[in-house]
C-alpha cells in the first residue's frame, strides 16, 4: 500500500534531476516500506521560479475564490483519511485512532483558514483633514518556505499551509523525508482541489541544504520552522541575515502542576493520554510532573497505574494505545537521558528501557527522585518520559515551572479559582491549559515564547505572518 513519494514542483508530481531517493523506514518493523525522491539545486530552482509565478497568479484571486478551492481540499482530506491514516502509521508508528484524529484535524484547520483569509480586513483610518482617504491594506507576504518535522507529519505542515495559502502566499513546504507520505497527501488535496501550478509544492532532501539555498534565495519572503530549539535558532539567524520573517514554533518542557486541591483522577487520566500520545514526541507533551507534597504519593500511583493500561505495539493493529518511537535516534535519546538521571541517583517507577528487539518502541516510563543537574530536567526529552518532582508552596511550583529557557505549553490542576488564575498570571509560556488539555485547535493560538520560539499558528493570529500591512493615503482631487 506504501507507495514511493514523489515531489511535486511547478505543478508535476515528478523524481529529482539527479534521480537521487531515500528510503522510508516503518518504526514498527525496521523494514524499507519505500522510498522517497531527494530534491538537488535544480530541483529547488524549478521549485522557486514555479512559486513566484504561482503566487502571481494566486494572489490575484479574490479570498471567496481561494476560500473555495481550500474547502475542497479540506474535504478530499476527509474522503481519503482512513488510506492516508493507514500511510501515516506505516511511516510514524503512531496508533490508527491517532492518525485519524491528526488528519480529520487537519482539515478542520484547512476550513478555518479558508474563512479566516475571507476576514483579512484592512482598516480606514480617520483624517486630519477633508477628502484624504487613509487605507491600512493587508497583502500577501509573497512566497513561504516551510519545515516541517516527522512527529505529526500533517498537522504540522497544514497550519503553515493553510494559513499561507488563505493570505494569497505560495508555499514551498520541506517536508519530513522520514515520514513523507502522509504529508505528501496533504499536498495532493491542495492540488486535487484546483490550486493553480506553483501555489504549493512540496521537496524533500538534506534539510540544511535545502533551507540554506531557500532562505537566503529572494523569492523567498518568509520562513516557518517547526523542529528542535538548536536548529530554530539556527535558521532564525539566517532568516534575520536575510531580512526574512521567520515563525518559529520549537522545543518545549511543558510543566504539570498539580495541587493538593486538584480531581486526582481527572488529571491523571488527562495527562497520560497526553503524556503518551504520539508516543511522548509532542512539543506540548507534560513533561516535568510538579506535584504538591501531600498528594504526591496518591498521584504518583495513579499515573502508574495510567502507564500501566498502555498497550505498547503496532500502530496498524487494534488494541494498541501506544506505537514506537518515529526513528532509532529517539531510542538512543531515551536510553541516554535515563542512563544520566539513574547515575545521578535518580529512580525509575515504570518502564525505563527499550521494549522488544524489533522496531523503536520503549515502554511508558516514570522517573522519580531526579537530582536537578539530571539532563533530563534541562533537555527536551521528545519520547514517553514522565519526569515526577514535588513541590511545597505556590511559589516553589511556579519557580521550577518557569526555571527552563522553554515557554511553550504548562499544565496544572487545581480546584482553586484563584490559583488559576496565579498560575495563568506567573507561569511564562506561550499556553497555559488549566483542569484539561484543550490546546492546538484551528481556532486558539498555538505558539511559545522564550526559547520555544516566536509567532502564531492557530487562531486569527495565525494569519498575521503571512499578511504585510501597506499604508496608502489618497487625497480626492
Ligand atoms: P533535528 O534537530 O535534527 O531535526 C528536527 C527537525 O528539524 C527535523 O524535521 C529536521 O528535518 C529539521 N531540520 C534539521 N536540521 C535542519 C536544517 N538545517 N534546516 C531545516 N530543517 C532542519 O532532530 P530530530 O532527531 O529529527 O528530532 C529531535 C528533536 O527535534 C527533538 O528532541 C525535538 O526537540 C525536536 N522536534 C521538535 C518538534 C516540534 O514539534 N517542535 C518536532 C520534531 C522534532
Amino acid at each position: 500500500m506504501y507507495q514511493d513519494v514523489l515531489l511535486h514542483i511547478a505543478g508535476k508530481w515528478r523524481a529529482a534531476h539527479g534521480g537521487r531517493t531515500l528510503g522510508v523506514v516503518n518504526p514498527a518493523t525496521e523494514e524499507v516500506i519505500g522510498t522517497l525522491a531527494h530534491a538537488g539545486i535544480p530541483d529547488l530552482d524549478e521549485a522557486l521560479e514555479s512559486a513566484a509565478a504561482g503566487f502571481a497568479v494566486w494572489r490575484k484571486l479574490s479570498a471567496y475564490e481561494r476560500s473555495k478551492i481550500m474547502r475542497k481540499a479540506a474535504d478530499l482530506v476527509r474522503e481519503r483519511s482512513e488510506s492516508i491514516a493507514r500511510l501515516m502509521t506505516a511511516e510514524q508508528g503512531k496508533p490508527l485512532a491517532e492518525a485519524r484524529m491528526e488528519i480529520l484535524g487537519s482539515a478542520d484547520v484547512i476550513d478555518w483558514f479558508a474563512e479566516e483569509g475571507r476576514r483579512a480586513y484592512g482598516r480606514v483610518i480617520p483624517a486630519r483633514a477633508a477628502g484624504i482617504y487613509q487605507l491600512s491594506l493587508r497583502e500577501p507576504v509573497g512566497v513561504v518556505a516551510g519545515f516541517t518535522p516527522w512527529n505529526f507529519p500533517m498537522s504540522q505542515a497544514v497550519r503553515k499551509v493553510s494559513a499561507a495559502l488563505a493570505a494569497g502566499c505560495a508555499f514551498i513546504l520541506k517536508g519530513p523525508e522520514e515520514t513523507p507520505a502522509s504529508c505528501a497527501e496533504l499536498v495532493r488535496a491542495f492540488v486535487d482541489a484546483g490550486t493553480p501550478a506553483g501555489v504549493v509544492q512540496l521537496v524533500f532532501g538534506v534539510p540544511a541544504e535545502i533551507s540554506e539555498y531557500l532562505i537566503p534565495h529572494p523569492v523567498v519572503k518568509k520562513i516557518s520552522f517547526t523542529g528542535s530549539t538548536v536548529v530554530g535558532k539556527h535558521l532564525a539567524a539566517l532568516a534575520g541575515a536575510h531580512m526574512k520573517r521567520a515563525t518559529m514554533e520549537l522545543g518545549g518542557h511543558a510543566p504539570a502542576i498539580i495541587f493538593n486541591d486538584a480531581d486526582l483522577d481527572a488529571a491523571a487520566t488527562i495527562l497520560a493520554a497526553n503524556k503518551f500520545r504520539n508516543a511522548g514526541q509532542v512539543c506540548v507533551a507534560p513533561t516535568r510532573f510538579i506535584v504538591q507534597n501531600e498528594v504526591y504519593q496518591p498521584f504518583l500511583q495513579k499515573f502508574v497505574a495510567k502507564c500501566e493500561a498502555i498497550k505498547l505495539g503496532n500502530g496498524l493493529e487494534d488494541g494498541t494505545t501506544m506505537g514506537p518511537l518515529a526513528n532509532d535516534r529517539r531510542v538512543a535519546a531515551m536510553e541516554s537521558l535515563l542512563a544520566d538521571a539513574v547515575g545521578k541517583g535518580a529512580k525509575i517507577a515504570t518502564g525505563g528501557k527499550r521494549s522488544g528487539n524489533k522496531g523503536y518502541f520503549f515502554e511508558p516510563t516514570v522517573v522519580t527522585d531526579i537530582p536537578l543537574d539530571a539532563r533530563v530536567l534541562h533537555e527536551e526529552p521528545f519520547g514517553p518520559l514522565a519526569l515526577f518532582m514535588p513541590f511545597g508552596s505556590f511559589d516553589d511550583a511556579i519557580a521550577e515551572a518557569n526555571r527552563l529557557p522553554y515557554g511553550l505549553a504548562a499544565y496544572a490542576y487545581t480546584r482553586s479559582a484563584t490559583t488559576a488564575a496565579g498560575l495563568g498570571a506567573g507561569i511564562e509560556s506561550g499556553m497555559v491549559g488549566i483542569n484539561h488539555h484543550g490546546l492546538a485547535l484551528p481556532e486558539t493560538p498555538f505558539g511559545g515564547m522564550k526559547d520555544s520560539g516566536y509567532g502564531s499558528e492557530g487562531g486569527a493570529e495565525g494569519l498575521e505572518p503571512y499578511l504585510v500591512t501597506k499604508f496608502v493615503t489618497q487625497a480626492s482631487v
